[in-house]
C-alpha cells in the first residue's frame, strides 16, 4: 500500500508545475495513508466535515507543520471551530457565513488563539448547480462591497467544484471564468487575492492549464 501510494505521489507531483500547491484531500483516508504521503513531503491536507477532522487533527498532533485547509459547507455554528482548526477556508460561500468567520476571527486573534489572519476563497459556481453552495457570479458582485470589509479574514482568491458531466472544452472554459473573475476582482480585496483553488481528481490538468494555483486531489492520490 505503501510504495503504491508513494508511486502515486512522484507521479502527480511530476505532473504538476512547482507553483501549483498540491492539497491533498484526506476525508476518506487513514491516519497511516495521511503519515505516509506527509513522510514524502506533502504538507497540506484537506478536509470536509468539521468534525472527523478535528479527531484527525488530535491523532497527527505530533505532526505540527501540517497546514489544514477546510473544503466543505460549512454551517454558520460551526464557524468558530472552524476558524480555530483551520488556517486555510477555501468553501466561504455565503456572505452570512464570511461575516460570522471574520466576527470569530478577530476574537480568535485577540484571545490569541490563532496567531494569522485565516485564509479564505470564496465559492463560486460558474456554471448554474442547484446541488452545490456557492455564489452565483451576479451575486458575487452584489456582495462584494460588504466582503470587502471584512478585516480580519484575508481573502485570498476563488473555489469552485464543477457540476458533472462537462466535456474537456467546457471544462477549461469554467475553469477561465473562474480565472478572469478573479483578475477582475483583484483591485476590490487589498493585497494579496491571487489565488484560484480548482481541478479535482478529474479535471486537474485542465484546471493548471487554466491557472490554477491549488489542486484538491482525493481520489487519484489515495485510491489505487
Ligand atoms: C472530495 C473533494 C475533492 C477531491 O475530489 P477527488 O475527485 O477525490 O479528487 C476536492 N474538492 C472538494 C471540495 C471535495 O469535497
Amino acid at each position: 500500500m505503501t510504495h503504491n501510494l508513494v508511486h502515486r505521489l512522484t507521479e502527480i507531483q511530476q505532473s504538476i508545475p512547482p507553483h501549483v500547491r498540491l492539497i491533498a484531500v484526506s476525508k476518506k483516508v487513514s491516519i497511516e495513508a495521511m503519515r505516509v504521503v506527509y513522510h514524502e513531503g506533502l504538507r497540506d491536507f484537506a478536509e470536509n466535515k468539521l468534525q472527523d477532522a478535528i479527531v484527525k487533527q488530535e491523532k497527527l498532533r505530533d505532526l505540527s507543520d501540517i497546514c489544514w485547509h477546510f473544503i466543505g459547507h460549512l454551517q454558520t455554528n460551526k464557524a468558530k471551530k472552524a476558524i480555530e482548526c483551520f488556517p486555510w477556508i477555501h468553501s466561504v460561500d455565503s456572505l452570512k457565513l464570511a461575516q460570522k468567520l471574520d466576527f470569530y476571527a478577530q476574537q480568535a486573534l485577540e484571545n490569541s488563539i490563532i496567531f494569522q489572519l485565516p485564509q479564505v476563497c470564496l465559492q463560486v459556481k460558474v456554471l448554474p448547480d442547484e446541488n452545490k453552495y456557492g455564489w452565483s457570479v451576479e451575486h458575487l458582485y452584489q456582495d462584494l462591497s460588504s466582503l470587502k470589509f471584512l478585516n480580519n479574514l484575508n481573502v485570498r482568491g476563488l473555489m469552485t467544484i464543477l457540476p458533472l458531466g462537462l466535456s474537456s472544452t467546457q471544462i477549461l472554459s469554467a475553469f477561465q471564468t473562474l480565472r478572469d473573475l478573479r483578475d477582475r476582482l483583484q483591485n476590490s480585496f487589498n493585497s494579496n487575492f491571487d489565488q484560484l483553488s480548482m481541478g479535482m481528481s478529474g479535471d486537474y490538468l485542465l484546471a493548471i492549464e487554466a491557472g490554477a494555483t491549488m489542486i484538491r486531489l482525493g481520489t487519484k492520490l489515495f485510491v489505487p
